[in-house]
């Protein structure tokens, strides 16, 4: 981004530290300590007011093109035209990182009990077909792979290799989730001779996550050799305890070779401490996916855009990432980071995501990077990530929840790289707790977005007080980690950024 003129300049504590540090900088080093900026004028410039504005032209540009943004379709083009556009207006100069894939299709999909008793399930209610499931019609006995149906339902079902000691080769593996991704016990299956999989959802309780409803899963980017699909706890609990069971279950698959791009935008700035700031742009090919994630890359769209108002560079480059792909698997965040060569890798400092920020019935989540709640412990300076969030929030007296680093966004391809990340998430088609609805409002027992994956994921269906919050820690996070001198390992959390909200008392 070129320097501009006579545009607002950004306030930072740091300066006016400076400045005491120049009157009375001789007698106390503690002075001179960078506090960071004050993100208050750019947080009130990032409105919910404009993002919307941002969303209705995303609603009308699916609303042209078929009701979709799909990656691959017009209204992926026309999305990613207007985001150009904005960007270039606003001073930027996007570009975009072509890539190809192959998409997966559905035509047809079946699944039934053959005997002892006859029954048919419903396609979309009763099972989903795994996406990158192989086609074929297979009808066999059923043979259980390692599950557990008692106690916590604790799964590691078709995970290891010794799951699958005296496998009958030719029937069709239940599984059950947990532990190991979908793709790799579908994989251990087809090693053991499996002619089919069908995948029960694990059953047990996971605070803002559906462990019992029907699995909605992928087996990654490659397609398997067999038919796979997905289907509800209770289901595979009944299949489990029928003796004698015989199955059909039968895919009819396509796979489609889809280009697509990503578009990045860079400001000026340090790229050897490049912050990725990233949300993907397409939706599902079955509605606008407008909170899903039409809200997450309006946020950040507006962010940049007031960012270059401030007519400012923030110290570190700060690159705002538009990902094709993502309802495809993740597919152009992973492209991006697959193409970083080394230096590139150690360039970049940090990721921060953002994936539906504007659920209607919401809980405010902060992805979990020190594990502390989950587990999934995200590379050092993930932790800091997952603090500035809850510090912020605390500094404005609005609670959040931890959200699991469990890899179903466009900061997965970074963690595995080995670089930090971190973001925010108001809910998908997990249900509101009791305790969610204390803390947040709204519908216990609900879904936090009942239009997650929907034609009815319209500019209807985004909460824009939430909106508001998250666009502002949105703002207050760019700046922070856009303005940070070191490696973000070194961040003081409790401090850093939020001298506005913390009155520091050695100051007066
Ligand atoms: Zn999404």
């Amino acid at each position: 981004m070129k320097r501009m003129r006579s545009a607002r300049p950004l306030t930072f504590v740091a300066v006016t530290t400076a400045a005491a540090v120049v009157m009375v900088g001789i007698g106390s080093p503690a002075l001179a300590k960078d506090r960071g900026p004050d993100t208050a004028p750019l947080r009130e410039a990032v409105s919910a007011d404009n993002i919307v504005k941002h969303l209705e032209a995303l609603q009308a540009i699916a609303d042209a093109n078929g009701g979709n943004r799909a990656a691959g379709t017009s209204g992926y083009e026309a999305s990613a035209q207007y985001i150009e556009d904005q960007l270039r207006a606003a001073g930027y100069d996007p570009v975009r990182q072509p890539f190809s894939y192959d998409q997966f299709g559905v035509n047809g999909a079946n699944f039934e009990q053959v005997s002892p008793n006859q029954s048919v399930y419903v396609d979309g209610t009763d099972f989903i077909t795994m996406s990158y499931s192989g086609s074929g019609d297979v009808t066999a006995a059923v043979t259980a792979v390692d599950i557990n149906l008692t106690g916590d339902r604790a799964s590691t079902s078709g995970c290891e290799a010794e799951d699958f000691a005296a496998y009958p080769a030719g029937t069709i593996a239940l599984l059950q989730r947990g532990t190991c991704d979908f793709g790799t016990k579908v994989a251990n299956a087809v090693a053991a001779g499996a002619a089919g999989a069908i995948v029960f959802n694990q059953g047990n309780d996971v605070p803002g996550d559906d462990r019992f409803g029907v699995l909605n899963g992928t087996l990654g980017t490659v397609q398997s050799t067999i038919p796979a699909v997905g289907t509800s706890f209770a289901i595979g609990e009944a299949l489990a305890g029928i003796a004698g069971l015989t199955a059909r279950v039968a895919v009819d698959a396509t796979l489609t070779t889809i280009q697509s791009f990503n578009i990045l935008a860079d400001t000026g700035g340090r790229a050897k401490r490049t912050v990725v700031v990233g949300a993907h742009l397409d939706s599902v090919d079955v509605g606008p996916g407008i909170n899903d994630n039409g809200t997450g890359s309006a946020a950040i769209l507006e962010t940049a855009i007031q960012l270059a108002e401030t007519g400012e560079d923030a110290r570190n480059l700060v690159r705002f990432a538009f990902w094709g792909g993502e309802e495809d698997g993740l597919v152009g965040s992973d492209y991006y980071v697959s193409q970083l060569n080394k230096r590139d890798l150690r360039n970049t400092e940090v990721n921060l995501n953002f994936d539906m920020v504007g659920s209607p019935n919401f809980a405010r989540f902060v992805y979990d990077g020190d594990g502390s709640a989950f587990g999934d412990v995200g590379p050092e300076g993930s932790d800091v990530v997952e603090q500035v969030f809850l510090e912020y929030f605390a500094s404005q007296g609005l609670a959040t929840v931890p959200t699991a680093f469990d890899g179903r966004s466009d900061y997965f391809g970074f963690i595995n790289a080995g670089i930090p990340a971190g973001g925010l998430f108001t809910g998908a088609e997990g249900i509101k707790t009791e305790e969610e609805a204390a803390l947040f409002g709204g519908t216990a027992g609900e879904p936090y977005d009942p239009c997650y994956h929907q034609a009815c994921d319209t500019t209807g269906n985004v909460d824009t007080t939430v909106l508001e919050q998250m666009a502002d820690a949105i703002a207050h996070s760019t700046l922070v980690f856009g303005e940070y001198k070191h490696a973000i390992t070194r961040l003081d959390p409790t401090e850093y950024g939020l001298m506005p909200f913390k009155a520091d008392h050695s100051m007066k």
